[in-house]
């Protein structure tokens, strides 16, 4: 990372209330723009996280980002949802501040049926 990147990030971290009051002045000006841009953070966030466990699909193989979701390995993600969101969950494990190994990517199907197989009275 360049020098002016790590200015500007530890000027932003410094200057919560000046961040704070340029972005919302940014999001009233450019709605459309502001809803745009964190549409795109969020999947680069998610694709990131994603790539950090791995990119693939511990499962069947397949790496189209599309599909792949991030699984909690002990099945606990609905309690972790209550207490950070999704958006949280993805930059700690970016940014390496969770321990990894709760968690593996799974595609859209074999996250499925690792649901149906935890609990066989779903009548599969
Ligand atoms: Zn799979």
């Amino acid at each position: 990372m360049n020098s002016s990147a790590e200015y500007n990030r530890k000027w932003r971290k410094l200057n919560p209330d000046k961040v704070n009051a340029q972005n919302r002045r940014y999001r009233e000006k450019y709605p459309d723009k502001d809803k745009a841009n964190r549409r795109r953070y969020g999947i680069k966030l998610r694709t990131d996280a994603v790539s950090q466990l791995g990119g693939i699909c511990v499962h069947c193989g397949i790496k189209d980002i599309r599909v792949l979701t991030i699984d909690h390995v002990n099945g606990n993600g609905s309690s972790q949802r209550k207490l950070m969101s999704s958006s949280t969950v993805y930059r700690k494990i970016r940014d390496v501040e969770i321990d990894l190994c709760l968690f593996q990517v799974l595609c859209w199907n074999c996250n499925f049926l690792k649901y149906l197989e935890k609990d066989k009275e779903k009548g599969y």
